[in-house]
């Protein structure tokens, strides 16, 4: 049986430190190309505020800005990958954030039949994260925004795992410097992503 790739479907990964902003582009994305979000991030949260098993577990390392395990991390990308199917693509935004999850990713996007075809890497500089960060703590009230310690050790997790990310990407990796307006950032994001399609 050949294993033909569904026209016009395309699996792209949002990289970017804390702050870069991943969830907002995200949203854009979403809208203007009807690709399926897949957040750990976000599915994280809603554990913990439902309080479920998982939440309870993952509550004190989260709010510390630590990152889980990575099994953890691809149990529920796999159970909301399987469950969910995309008929034009995922985006994933903070998965994967080690070396292990991506190659993980690839298998699990050939049991879908699917691969990854285009890695995004939001650049920020470091000043400027901080005071996104910052600004964030104030409107959102997220536990892990909430200290300096846990924001410098997000940001220093997300640094340490980079490289090795960058490399394993290289043939898909395309930079977008993300220190720029919201719309000017989307703007370069679309079309990086018409070319791709
Ligand atoms: P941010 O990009 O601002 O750090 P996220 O919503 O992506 O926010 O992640 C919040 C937290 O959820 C992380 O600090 C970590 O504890 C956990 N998490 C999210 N994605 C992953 C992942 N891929 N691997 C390990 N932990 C993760």
């Amino acid at each position: 049986m050949i294993l033909k790739k569904k026209i016009n479907t395309i699996n792209t990964i949002l990289l970017g430190p804390p702050g870069s902003g991943k969830g907002t582009q995200s949203e854009r994305i979403i809208l203007r190309f009807g690709y399926v979000h897949l957040s750990p991030g976000i599915l994280f949260r809603k554990h913990v505020a439902d309080q479920t098993a998982l939440g309870k577990k993952i509550q004190i390392p989260m709010q510390n800005g630590e990152l889980l395990e990575d099994n953890l991390v691809i149990d529920i990308m796999h159970q909301t990958i399987t469950s969910i199917g995309s008929r034009k693509g995922f985006l994933f935004d903070g998965f994967p954030r080690t070396l292990v999850q991506a190659k993980a990713l690839d298998v699990l996007m050939q049991e879908e039949k699917e691969k990854i075809d285009l890695v995004i890497v939001l650049d920020v500089p470091e000043e400027e994260i901080i005071r996104r960060l910052k600004d964030r703590s104030i409107k959102h009230q997220r536990p892990d925004d909430q200290d300096e310690i846990k924001v410098s050790t997000r940001i220093k997790t997300y640094y340490q795992n980079l490289p090795a990310l960058l490399e394993y990407y290289k043939s898909k990796a395309i930079h977008v410097d993300a220190d720029k307006e919201k719309q000017e950032v989307f703007r370069y994001i679309k079309n990086i992503i018409e070319v791709v399609i």
